[in-house]
């Protein structure tokens, strides 16, 4: 591979908003940093985002009531310590954007879960391509960081002898419908657990309420959450309004899935802020302006991910990891809106400073194998109801981490958050923590602070 060629200070697997984070505040300290994706970063999930970044940057607002928020939707899940880093830092990482050359535009949004507007936007709902353009550019230009897009990472082996931060997204698109990206299929957890780091709260998997539902079924083309706080009501087949559209996603989600079909009606939102949106759903060949379009819910969002302690380290030693492939108990049982953009920001800054200090990965790892398509098999067994009947049934699937998804899944007896059992319907306060799985190990509990 590429990468043995010349020595860096830091390796950084994943070119999305954490990785790009963790690298250039390495290479601004001085470190040579070099960056590999496995594809170009318009392919990225942070490419696709769309409503925002949290922060309390609006007048009357504050990082603690941010932080209240944040655990609040995360049902006694979230790591506290870890909101809290989360939501002070959110302030200077947004104002580290704008020094980077992002135009956040005026106004804050307010999005589910949220007691205060405080969702900073870009060019509407193109927040995610304004962000990783500019720092994609950043990054380019920076003398010390080489940026590789192209390269996939199959094994640790060959990044020995560097901190190695792996940023390589999350395993939403695991499922067969999905507002993801299709490469973010949990590339960096399988290659931690290879080389034996701990994985955490998998079976922790968010779905989206709103993506649009074409005439075969599904294209999984996300509908922002931000349009239902500018005004987009959710109607059943009646024409009626069935819930809260702000409630949290995992209420929304399921209400629209108990429903023969859904629509949401984008009449009351001014259609000049969401240029691109408006435009994609009339290619789609809907008119937003005439009629409600057609929405179910998709997976969206993997809470669980590479066990990590605030700074990004895992429990490998010289291997860090931040963003999406991440889990450092920020998003608890339910992640809030536009957190996970900044969960990139705060904590790939965090880890690029710690691999910065630390020591170099020497673990061997073996390469990661392929597998089929597990997306059917996933989106019927471990969806948004499950059951210790499906569960099972993907304990023998051929993908090594729907493997480990169903096994934490299964060990988790309780519906929380994202998470819903119909034969365990209730939160179980004996479950309120974290199952963390070690390589060939059962998943166990653990608390964290
Ligand atoms: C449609 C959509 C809308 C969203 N909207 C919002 C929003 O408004 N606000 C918000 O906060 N969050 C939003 N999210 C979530 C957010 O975008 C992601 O959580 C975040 O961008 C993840 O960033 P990341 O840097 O961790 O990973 P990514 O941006 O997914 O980047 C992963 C990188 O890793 C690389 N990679 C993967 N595997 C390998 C490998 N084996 N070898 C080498 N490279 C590899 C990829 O090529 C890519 O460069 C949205 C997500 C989606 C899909």
């Amino acid at each position: 591979m590429r990468q043995k060629r010349e020595r860096s200070d830091v390796v950084v697997a994943g070119a999305g908003v954490a990785g790009l984070s963790a690298a250039l505040v390495a290479a601004e300290d001085g470190a040579s940093v070099l960056v590999l994706a496995k594809a170009s970063h318009r392919s990225s999930n942070s490419y696709a985002a769309q409503g925002g970044i949290a922060a309390a940057v609006g007048p009357g607002d504050d990082p603690e009531l941010h932080a209240a928020d944040t655990l609040a939707a995360g049902r006694g899940l979230c790591r506290s310590s870890a909101v809290g880093l989360l939501t002070e830092e959110a302030p200077a990482r947004i104002a580290d954007l704008r020094r980077l050359g992002v135009h956040f535009d005026e106004g804050l949004g307010r999005e589910g879960g949220h007691s205060r507007a405080r969702v900073v936007h870009a060019g509407g709902a193109d927040t995610g391509r304004h962000v990783a353009d500019v720092l994609t550019a950043r990054a380019r230009e920076h003398p010390r960081i080489r940026l590789v897009e192209g390269e996939r990472i199959t094994t640790l082996a060959t990044l020995r002898g560097a901190p190695v931060v792996l940023a390589t997204g999350g395993y939403a698109a695991l499922w067969a419908r999905t507002t993801n990206p299709r490469g973010a299929v949990g590339d960096g957890l399988l290659l931690a657990h290879a080389a034996g780091a701990a994985l955490a709260d998998l079976e922790f998997v968010q779905f989206h309420p709103t993506a649009l539902r074409d005439a075969n079924g599904h294209d999984g083309f996300l509908l922002s959450e931000a349009l239902r706080g500018a005004g987009a009501t959710l109607l059943d087949q009646s024409g009626e309004r069935f819930v809260d559209e702000l409630a949290p996603r995992d209420v929304v989600a399921r209400a629209i899935a108990a429903r023969a079909g859904a629509s949401l009606d984008l009449r009351p939102v001014e259609r000049d802020r969401y240029p691109t949106l408006m435009a994609t759903l009339e290619r789609a060949g809907y008119d937003p302006a005439d009629e409600p379009v057609p929405v179910f819910p998709a997976s969206h969002y993997a809470i669980g991910g590479i066990a990590t302690d605030l700074d990004g380290r895992t429990t490998v030693p010289g291997l860090y990891a931040a963003g999406e492939c991440a889990c450092s108990g920020i998003q608890g049982a339910n992640r809030l809106a536009s957190n996970s953009l900044l969960e990139c920001l705060v904590f790939g800054r965090r880890a690029g400073l710690a691999a910065l200090g630390g020591p170099a990965l020497e673990a061997d790892a073996a390469p990661i194998a392929a597998a089929a398509d597990p997306g059917e098999e996933l989106w019927s067994h471990a969806g948004l109801i499950r059951s210790a009947g499906g569960l099972r049934r993907l304990l023998d699937s051929p993908h090594p981490l729907v493997r480990l998804i169903a096994a934490s899944g299964l060990a988790r007896e309780e519906s929380r958050g994202v998470h819903f059992r119909e034969d365990f319907p209730v939160e179980s306060a004996e479950l309120a923590g974290h199952l963390v799985v070690h390589p060939g190990r059962e998943p166990v509990l653990e608390r964290w602070s």
